[in-house]
């Protein structure tokens, strides 16, 4: 027996179910090449719902590839602020720059072409293609794995690369030739997987058009898929960050072009935990005094496999070192892309901005 044998019968209830049951979202009002292939590189690892604001931002300040062709990085770094994985944005640029280089600044209709553009796996070629090219590309997700892992009750472990190379075959094997279907199965498999056959805990299987077809809903296993291995433990990092002010001014810094966040803006920090006693000998190494130190509340940021757990201090300085930029909140605010790492930081500017940090 075919392991992906449900797979036949699911075009026909699944793109009717996807015409009445489809979300208004903004990408799909004018899926033009240039707006899906944006939207789907501003979804992979972001909620759709994080997504609606951030597109209509980008695509303001970059309405077209000639236009994300010549972006200043900073400005990029900046429109895409707050959405993560910043390789995503510098990925897009440097896409951008081959398609005015190399296709005459368009997006090409072709699957192994667009596989050539930065940033443009397996999974967003096959969007492009089929969303906005109509080509019988499968598109394959961890959203689509679910579904027809669960459809077929297969037990391949989903974070095989062999697991979705035989998910991506099976679904060519099947999917629609005319442009509009191709199109739209490509949207409602991810549509199902986001809204109906959901992950953490039971799918929404009353309301599933493939329940008949399903064999873990048959099975009642609906939750034994997907399968994969257990989640890696994440590594935890103590650091110390300094808001470092002199006469309202802030210090930060550029980080490494290499490495976590790179080349975005941070407040100074050092990779350890410090004490209040220890604040003055790290600041010395700066060529740096503090007139006054005063603790912020610890944060946290959780990145995919690292855990920040961060000790702050606010140091008034008897003067600036040119270790650093020293700039006014709002200067910050407005023109640096500080990831949201450091968002417990970037709460105390704001405040700042408004009425000065009385306390922290
Ligand atoms: S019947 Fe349930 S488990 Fe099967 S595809 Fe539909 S929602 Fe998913």
């Amino acid at each position: 027996m075919n392991d992906f044998e449900q797979l036949n019968d699911i075009t026909a209830p699944l793109l009717y179910w996807y015409q009445g049951a489809a979300r208004d979202l903004p990408w799909r009002r004018d899926p033009t090449p240039y707006h899906v292939w944006i939207s789907e590189i501003m979804l992979q690892q972001t909620r759709v719902e994080a997504v609606r604001g951030y597109y209509a931002r980008f695509l303001a300040a970059f309405p077209t590839v000639a236009a994300l062709s010549e972006a200043d990085d900073d400005q990029l770094n900046k429109v895409w602020q707050g959405l993560g994985y910043y390789s995503r944005a510098r990925n897009l640029k440097r896409a951008a720059v081959m398609l005015m280089r190399d296709f005459g600044g368009e997006l090409p209709a072709d699957h192994a072409a667009l596989l050539t553009l930065p940033g443009v796996g397996a999974y967003t070629a096959g969007a492009i293609g089929s969303i906005a090219f109509g080509l019988p590309t499968p598109a394959v997700d961890g959203n689509v794995l679910r579904v027809v892992t669960r459809l077929c009750a297969n037990g391949m472990d989903i974070t095989k690369q062999a697991t979705k190379d035989r998910v991506t075959a099976a679904l060519a094997a099947m999917y629609p030739q005319t442009p509009d279907e191709a199109a739209m199965m490509t949207q409602a498999l991810m549509e199902l997987g986001a809204v109906v056959c959901v992950p953490g805990g039971a799918p929404h299987c009353t309301e599933c058009p493939l329940a008949s077809t399903c064999l873990a809903h048959a099975e009642g296993r609906e939750t034994e898929f997907p399968k994969k291995p257990p989640r890696r433990a994440r590594t935890v990092e103590n650091r110390t960050i300094f808001m470092l002010r002199h006469e309202g001014r802030y210090a930060i810094r550029r980080r490494p072009e290499m490495g976590l966040l790179s080349g975005l803006w941070e407040f100074p920090g050092v990779d350890e935990e410090i004490g209040a006693d220890g604040v003055s000998d790290i600041l010395a190494r700066w060529g740096i005094t503090a007139l006054s130190v005063a603790p912020i509340a610890p944060a946290k940021h959780i990145f995919t496999h690292i855990e920040w757990h961060m000790t702050g201090y606010l140091c008034e300085t008897q003067g600036t070192s040119d270790a650093f930029l020293w700039e006014t909140p709002k200067e910050i605010l407005e023109r640096y892309s500080v990831p949201s790492a450091f968002r417990a930081y970037l709460r105390l500017l704001d405040a700042d901005t408004a009425d000065g940090i009385a306390s922290v």
